[in-house]
């Protein structure tokens, strides 16, 4: 099992970086957009949240203070394609409700530090550690690793025996990087790509840019 190596990680994401591209994350116009594409993309789909956000767009609902003071049926009407309307509309509205202590402007919730602003997310009901480090990292700019079930699964693959639950080994991690969010932003996003193109559960790790330094594409995978 491998320990955090600076070279190792950074070598990993140039390769990512060579063969996908700057993936442009997180794709949104607005800060309040970013915040409702991270709570209605639990689990599903992103293309179904492209739908929603277009939807709630089209219904003047991509605006704090209306969405605010819609009717929570109308909110579950504009976001039915991404699944549990009844539910994200419920988180929505409970973000709402957090946001409206802030006056509905992010800039006042970013003079909160890193870790005050984290521990208020997640008092949010609906708003889960993914989630909280999502805003975290693309609205508010801090350096923080977001783990998900694909990066879990990419670093388990690759050899690491750090517990990316720990925070303390995710600290680590992000100084590898430097601690600078536009790197961490660029990481995730290019690990999601990759798990979704070569690294998925029945990996593809002939084709694999990785595969000369990750073991687990020497084992045949059936
Ligand atoms: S070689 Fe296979 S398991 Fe390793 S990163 Fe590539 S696709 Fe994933």
């Amino acid at each position: 099992m491998q320990k955090i190596d600076d070279q190792r990680i950074k070598y990993i994401f140039r390769m990512l970086l060579d063969t996908y591209g700057a993936q442009g994350w997180w794709p949104a116009f607005t800060s309040f957009e970013i915040a409702v594409g991270a709570i209605l993309v639990q689990n599903t789909m992103w293309r179904n949240v492209k739908v929603s956000i277009k939807n709630l767009e089209r219904s003047g609902l991509l605006e704090p203070y209306r969405m605010y003071i819609a009717s929570p049926q109308k909110i579950a009407t504009a976001i039915k394609p991404s699944g549990f309307p009844r539910l994200k509309t419920d988180r929505l509205r409970n973000f709402l409700k957090f946001f409206e202590k802030f006056s509905f402007d992010f800039e006042e919730m970013k003079k909160l530090d890193t870790y005050s602003l984290r521990k208020s997310l997640l008092s949010v009901n609906g708003i889960g550690k993914e989630t909280a480090d999502s805003l975290l990292l693309y609205i508010f700019g801090r350096p923080v690793l977001i783990v998900d079930a694909y990066t879990e699964r990419f670093f388990y693959r690759l050899g690491y025996s750090f517990s990316l639950s720990k925070e303390s080994e995710k600290l680590n991690f992000v100084q590898t990087l430097g601690s600078k969010p536009d790197v961490l932003g660029e990481f995730h996003a290019l690990i999601v790509r990759h798990s979704k193109v070569h690294c998925k559960v029945k990996p593809l790790c002939g084709e694999c840019p990785l595969s000369d330094i990750c073991g687990f594409g020497g084992v045949t995978h059936e």
